[in-house]
């Protein structure tokens, strides 16, 4: 793990999972002494060039927001070289709301080894609608994976999404099953990508036209690669993020529907009063 993989300082701060290890360059970071005798002790900053206001999800907002850098300080040095140093950054609605990041820093090298709110508070945001129209054990595996992939769990976020997937489209095939023109022997027979195909009336077109990218969900779990799992996720997601949409959409409109209806029911009766 080196800075390149992440494009600037704020950005590892915000993105890294905790523990893993980052080497700066001491551009970033720099020993000072804090004095001129020989009681003086060496001490470290980050370069306040290094800090920029970073753009995340606030969960206390509910919405994105753009966070300022507060404080930051090394609290303690332990023996060894061993630095804590505590980022505090406020979001730019409230200034009740912050993030809170720990590090600790030994040389060159960064582990962010805190922080508040949790990495997958930051990144289940946009997911909560979801919980609507998704089981709930779904829903909880659901924000679970996300939180295993936000810290760089591969297999482990994938089995999950897995699960997920081949509930929802398991939800398609009892739907479709109900169609008249349905076989239920091809459907049977068929590869995870052709079912896919095979239920397009009643899911995203962007996964029907798109099948190929779910050849992953062929593989048996022992084939699986933690890489190839952590590549494959964020399709995955989408591809979930895809379906519950539709559902939500769907239940928008039989929402207003039903809405319309009783408008119309109630308006008719009161007619009717009136007529007699
Ligand atoms: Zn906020």
């Amino acid at each position: 793990m080196s800075e390149t993989e992440y494009l600037t300082f704020s950005e590892f701060l915000v993105n890294a999972p905790l523990y893993q290890k980052a080497e700066f360059s001491d551009e970033v970071i720099e020993y000072y002494a804090d004095g001129h005798d020989e009681n003086s002790r060496f001490k470290i900053r980050i370069k306040m060039s290094y800090f920029e206001s970073v753009d995340v999800y606030c969960p206390e907002c509910g919405k994105y927001s753009i966070f300022g850098l507060d404080y930051d300080g090394e609290d303690t040095s332990e023996p060894g070289g061993v630095y804590f140093y505590t980022i505090v950054y406020f979001c730019s609605r409230n200034s009740n709301h912050f993030l809170r990041f720990t590090l600790l820093i030994q040389e060159m090298f960064i582990q962010k080894i805190g922080q508040f709110p949790s990495l997958a508070d930051l990144n289940s945001y946009d997911v909560k609608k979801y919980s609507k129209v998704l089981e709930k054990k779904y829903f909880q595996e659901f924000t679970k994976a996300i939180g295993l992939a936000a810290h760089g769990v591969g297999v482990g976020s994938f089995v999950y999404l897995r699960r997920i997937f081949e509930f929802l489209i398991e939800e398609a095939h009892q739907i479709a099953k109900s169609h008249l023109e349905w076989s239920e022997d091809l459907y049977c027979n068929a590869r995870v990508n052709e079912k896919i195909g095979l239920l397009r009336i009643e899911l995203p077109d962007f996964l029907v036209e798109n099948t190929s990218m779910y050849s992953i969900l062929s593989k048996g779990i022992h084939e699986l690669s933690e890489q190839e799992c952590l590549a494959a996720f964020p399709v995955m997601k989408l591809g979930i993020e895809m379906i519950l949409d539709d559902k939500l959409a769907k239940r928008e409109k039989e929402a207003k529907q039903a809405q319309a209806t009783k408008a119309i029911q109630e308006l008719h009766g009161k007619h009717s009063v009136k007529a007699k």
